[in-house]
């Protein structure tokens, strides 16, 4: 595929194809021009780069699932300090 893989302190992007959706991540320098065509086999799509640096960046709900736990803690934390509260009265 012509990708060089270094390994250090390479930055990596995540591309996915408009076409046929392979997601695919490559290390490039910043400088690199960014990568359009999809290095699938028989497919001519164009990629585009994901926002966000690093694998596993791909929005599936993840982060909804950690908002719902942080936000669940937190509401505990704040029952055990009203609960605190009403028992110092
Ligand atoms: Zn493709």
């Amino acid at each position: 595929m012509g990708l060089e893989v270094v390994g250090g302190c390479m930055p990596n992007y995540d591309y996915r194809c408009e076409s046929c959706e392979h997601v695919f991540e490559v290390f490039q320098k910043m400088s690199d021009d960014k990568l359009t065509d999809c290095p699938a086999e028989g497919c001519d799509g164009t990629v585009k780069r994901l926002l966000g640096a690093g694998a596993g960046v791909i929005f599936k709900g993840t982060g909804f699932y950690e908002t719902d736990s942080r936000s669940k803690s937190y509401t505990d934390a704040a029952k055990k300090d009203s609960a605190s509260s009403k028992a110092k009265e």
